[in-house]
């Protein structure tokens, strides 16, 4: 799909919450000019640009910090468009004709789970299962789900969460013997941000996928 912002929208800056503007860029370690919207906040490097989310431009772009989050429905950028009054923001997708909005609770924080994957009649799934995250936020009941994954994608999924090598062992027996098990913290079950989440790997499910309970094998 063609990357293609609407325009006559304004974006706000996730930092500041404050109207960014159309702003011409050239940076050095790239060899193009770009248009994008940058934060009018003095000492503010934040830019957002349509197909990658928030970065930062100084003389150089630096996506170190970059905040991406995806329209399920075409996989472009959402903008933060508003901030209500209770802290929610809402984020609309920056694509042409696309509708798409999102509503965020900042302070949300999600329960993660583990739901074995049966793989067919795959040998090698004995002893590395396959397996999909699930996430519950606390207060809105809001889902995200990840993609299946096989064992060691899990690991690397799971580094994310700090699960230490005790916590490990004992998912991988869970999902080898069929159950889900929920991801635990110190004291009591993880609770994590939802920026936590999407570092995992974690979104929120498409409106087709939603519908077909057909997992997504990658
Ligand atoms: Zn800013
Ligand atoms: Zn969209």
């Amino acid at each position: 799909m063609l990357v293609m912002m609407k325009r006559n929208v304004t974006p706000l800056c996730d930092r500041h919450h404050k109207p960014m503007q159309l702003a011409q860029f050239g940076a050095s370690n790239i060899a193009l000019n770009f248009v994008a919207h940058r934060c009018m906040v003095e000492s503010c490097s934040r830019v957002y640009q349509h197909g990658h989310g928030y970065i930062d431009v100084t003389d150089v772009i630096s996506f170190e910090q970059a905040e991406r989050r995806d329209c399920p429905e075409d996989q472009m950028t959402l903008y933060l468009a508003a901030i209500e009054p209770d802290g929610n923001q809402i984020w609309h997708c920056g694509q042409v004709h696309c509708e798409y909005v999102e509503k965020i609770n900042p302070h949300e924080r999600f329960h993660v789970m583990l739901k074995p994957i049966s793989a067919g009649s795959d040998s090698s799934s004995r002893n590395q299962p396959y397996a999909q995250m699930e996430a519950v936020g606390t207060s809105t009941g809001e889902k995200l789900v990840g993609p299946c994954l096989p064992w060691p994608l899990t690991l690397t999924a799971l580094s994310v969460f700090g699960q230490n090598a005790v916590q490990v062992a004992g998912i991988r027996n869970s999902l080898l013997n069929g159950t889900s098990v929920e991801l635990a913290g110190i004291m009591s079950p993880l609770c994590v941000p939802e920026q936590q989440l999407r570092k995992a790997g974690l979104k929120r499910p498409t409106t087709s996928s939603s519908a077909t309970s057909s997992p997504i094998f990658i």
